[in-house]
């Protein structure tokens, strides 16, 4: 119910006249004061859908509506002139054949998209806010959804043992740009190249293996996030954020677990709410997802919860140290907060900021692809130092931790790999790593096998 209000109320706010109201009702035009323009369209293909936006000069109203034969979505905007190119949006991939436009009227814009495939059309209006103007906002979600369930990040085996599995997720996307900082970087950009090197660097871990929740530029509802970490049978879900706060002097990288309570502080309240409210302005045709998993979450899945909870607290605790090394920390703690992306009830789940994009100082820092590497890295040390001293039953990582007490385990150098960083990594000391491979000095190459002393 409050959604259908909130859109009403977004809806009035548009017109911003409640006398609209009986014509709104009535499904009829309603006059604007001045022509809106189109200034700008954009499109993003996602796995199920692909959203059209078209950037206004102001608010206008619309009209969507299907028609067969050939199979096309118009859309109709009152009153709007077109200053922009819709020759140069990228169809790959899409169900689209083509898209144009005409006058209608003598006044009207009317934009047609011409299919290939069936569409279910969805549109709502996106408020002029944190710096983008108002907008119009068009999906249309794919008829067949594709059978696209996600496999399991590693094959499941007969009785081979199985890699431990890490969701990374990329947060904001597509029309959501998440924070923006100085010269006009945008956090959905940076978090997803910080993501896309996680990956990378945890599948290169023995006994790990890692994917990207939303592989490219298209946004991802939150409650949706989680369901595909689930499919993936994720043993944790690392999001990926680097956002903005109020005053431009926070700064700091910081690690968030999920509260159901409260806030453990001001910052971790608002960066929450800042979130969550992505979701209801982003989300499915402007509508959140509604949590019905929380409506059904009854003894059991606190139970779950609970655990659940400790597991993220502890491998939070992990990143967080090890991401004491490379950038300076926001908090010496974790923190919590009712972010909605960390609410799943089985996959441990952590919210990892790197630090804000509103920080002049952070934001350059962030735009450089060295700090990208090194963040992701001590993500990813953090990651594996957790799961080496915490290996969920029947993973390799496991076996090889319980194989017969004191048995060795064997790793084999890949570039950038250095001494002190595989004894740090499997918490044996660099002497003992010498000993049991009769190495005299610090020199390892490349494809080398190192046998590593139990812990
Ligand atoms: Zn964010």
């Amino acid at each position: 119910m409050p959604d259908v209000f909130h859109k009403l109320r977004l809806r009035l706010r548009t017109l911003g006249l409640i006398g609209c109201l009986a014509a709104l009702m009535a499904g009829l035009w309603v006059p604007v004061a001045q022509a809106a323009d189109v200034e700008g369209v954009r499109l993003w293909r996602a796995p199920d859908h692909t959203r059209v936006v078209f950037d206004l000069s102001r608010p206008a109203e619309h009209r969507l509506f299907s028609l067969s034969g050939p199979d096309r979505v118009v859309v109709d905007i009152s009153g709007a002139d077109l200053n922009a190119s819709l020759s140069d949006l990228s169809l790959d991939d899409t169900p689209l054949r083509g898209v144009r436009s005409a006058v209608r009227d003598n006044r009207d814009l009317r934009v047609v998209f011409d299919l290939k495939q069936g569409v279910r059309p969805r549109s709502f209006l996106l408020p002029a806010e944190g710096g983008q103007g108002d907008r119009l906002v068009i999906d249309l979600h794919d008829n067949e959804v594709r059978e696209r369930r996600v496999e399991p990040a590693s094959e499941p085996a007969g009785n081979r043992s199985r890699d431990v599995i890490i969701a990374i997720d990329a947060g904001h996307g597509g029309s959501d740009p998440g924070a923006i900082g100085p010269g006009g970087l945008r956090e959905k950009d940076v978090v997803l190249d910080i993501g896309e090197r996680l990956v990378e660097l945890i599948n290169s871990k023995p006994g790990f293996s890692a994917k990207l929740i939303r592989t490219g530029d298209y946004y991802v509802p939150l409650s949706r996030r989680r369901d595909l970490a689930r499919q993936m049978q994720a043993d944790l879900m690392v999001s990926v954020h680097a956002d903005a706060f109020t005053h431009p002097s926070a700064r700091g990288a910081s690690v968030f677990a999920l509260s159901r309570r409260g806030a453990t502080s001001e910052t971790a309240r608002f960066l929450a709410q800042r979130e969550n409210e992505a979701d209801r302005i982003h989300g499915v045709g402007g509508i959140s997802l509604d949590d019905k998993d929380e409506m059904l979450a009854g003894v059991l899945v606190d139970l779950s919860m609970t655990s659940t909870l400790n597991d993220s607290l502890r491998v939070g605790d992990s990143v967080l140290k090890s991401m004491d090394s490379v950038a300076r920390l926001h908090k010496p703690r974790v923190e919590q907060a009712n972010f909605a992306v960390l609410r799943s009830p089985d996959v441990p789940s952590i919210l990892v900021e790197t630090g804000f994009i509103s920080n002049p100082e952070e934001a350059r820092k962030l735009s450089t692809s060295a700090y990208r590497r090194q963040m992701a890295e001590s993500i990813a040390r953090g990651v594996e130092q957790y799961f080496g001293q915490n290996p969920p039953v029947g993973t390799l990582l496991a076996e090889r931790r319980g194989g017969g007490g004191g048995s060795e385990q064997e790793y084999v150098i890949s570039r950038g790999d250095t001494l002190s960083g595989i004894a740090r990594r499997y918490n044996v000391s660099v002497t003992r790593l010498q000993q049991a491979n009769n190495l005299n000095g610090h020199t390892i190459r490349v494809g080398q096998t190192l046998r590593i002393p139990s812990s």
